[in-house]
């Protein structure tokens, strides 16, 4: 299907896709090189900490990532961004695609990238290890809980599993083709 045909229906990039996306950019926000964290690893990981009878308030997860109730997804929740903005008639192929943390996501809305960089310039931490290089947004966590404990996953979850297990196996994710359009809401 051709991108263009999809304008405006905002039917969500398989989950595959997003995944290939994720390791590519090797769960790092494209626009400001933060970590992202995988949000559905954070469900999981409060499922389990609660479960162990932890009675204080966690604030891992909520589904619509809220700032009081899960402040890490607030600010790093990953998503997948349209470079050049679906708005803008940016296109679905997986050049266009990028990782973005959600306080970017907020922020870059449908901007154009060198207008959202020329906004929020990109600032270097001084520190003699630089910038992150890599990291697996909790991604790894999420399998591993998941697959000790299959009877607790959801449809969704159990396509994520899929979808990561894919793409640790098939280096050449980049090859992937879109099928869908943008995702508009936040990752379940
Ligand atoms: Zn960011």
């Amino acid at each position: 299907m051709q991108a263009t045909s999809t304008r405006g229906t905002r039917k969500p990039i398989p989950k595959l896709v997003q995944v290939q996306v994720f390791e590519k950019d090797r769960w790092l926000c494209r626009w400001c090189l933060r970590p992202v964290v995988f949000p559905p690893a954070m469900r999981l990981l409060q499922h389990f900490v609660s479960a162990a009878g932890h009675k204080r308030p966690l604030a891992f997860h909520h589904p619509n990532w809220r700032r009081d109730l899960s402040p890490l997804l607030d600010e790093l929740g990953a998503s997948v961004d349209h470079v050049h903005p679906h708005a803008r008639g940016g296109t679905n192929d997986p050049e266009n695609l990028a990782t973005i943390c959600a306080k970017c996501n907020v922020r870059k809305g449908s901007l154009p990238a060198d207008e959202h960089l020329r906004r929020y310039k990109r600032v270097p931490v001084k520190g003699k290890h630089g910038e992150p290089q890599r990291w697996d947004g909790l991604a790894s966590v999420f399998v591993t809980l998941l697959d000790a404990n299959p009877s607790l996953a959801t449809a969704s979850e159990k396509a994520w599993a899929n979808a990561l297990k894919h793409a640790w196996t098939t280096p050449d994710y980049c090859d992937a083709k879109v099928a869908g359009g943008h995702s508009a809401g936040h990752l379940s």
